[in-house]
């Protein structure tokens, strides 16, 4: 697959994947990809279509039909839709809803892992999931699983001005038939309760170090 080099970190909703993985791209240069957002970008689509998120068929059909693009720029990778970024309308309560429904859907999982495996033609990737490690690029040489308690995550979801029920969203990530949220073969995992994102940042990069030195010999 890619000779590039790729940083996988996995873990639950609100695990602070998102902070530390831009922390970590920025200290090696690397490429920050959220496929949170990837899927994020279809639901809203899907809600503009007025799709039923439950009509499997129609809903994996529709990967075929709309206009996406991967747009690699200031270090990082997005899906544009019909040339366009969504932007913060991915971040509504309604779409983190669809979301969730849509990345069961298999055929939505099959189109997301190509473009995700694709992302790897821009250069060295931090890439952040459910399934980077596991499916994606199960091949990587850096992985990592991220969580905390549930309380402290919902708190963190709390901070940020959102109300959600991540029990919920758990569930359904960690249930579903197709790759579900587990914890890839090889990957260290973090435990990041009371931790800043410096410090779960400095935990990946001193180990991807190691395993890097460790690859020389
Ligand atoms: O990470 P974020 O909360 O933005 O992800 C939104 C939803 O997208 C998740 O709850 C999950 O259902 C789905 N997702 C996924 N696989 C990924 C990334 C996100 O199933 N690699």
């Amino acid at each position: 697959m890619a000779s590039h080099i790729i940083i996988a970190i996995d873990g639950t909703s609100a695990s602070g994947k998102s902070s530390t993985s831009r922390h970590v791209a920025k200290h090696f240069g690397y490429i920050y990809v959220d496929t949170g957002a990837m899927y994020r970008t279809f639901a809203w689509h899907c809600l503009n279509r007025s799709l039923d998120l439950q009509n499997e068929k129609a809903v994996g059909a529709e990967t075929r039909k709309w206009k996406a693009t991967l747009d690699c720029s200031n270090n990082s990778i997005r899906l544009l839709v019909d040339g366009k970024d969504p932007g913060q309308a991915i971040r509504s309560a309604e779409t983190t809803a669809a979301a969730a429904i849509i990345a069961a859907n298999p055929k939505v999982r099959e189109w997301m892992k190509l473009q995700q495996q694709s992302c790897a033609r821009f250069g060295n990737l931090v890439m952040e999931g459910r399934d980077i490690g596991t499916a994606v690029f199960p091949d990587t040489d850096y992985k990592f699983y991220l969580d905390a308690p549930l309380a402290e995550r919902s708190k963190r979801r709390w901070a940020d001005g959102v109300s959600e029920d991540l029990a919920h969203r758990d569930r359904s990530d960690s249930q579903r038939a197709t790759d579900p949220l587990m914890i890839p073969l090889g990957a260290m995992v973090i435990n990041n309760a009371g931790m800043t994102l410096e410090q779960t940042g400095k935990i990946i990069i001193d180990e991807v170090n190691r395993r890097m030195q460790a690859r020389k010999y």
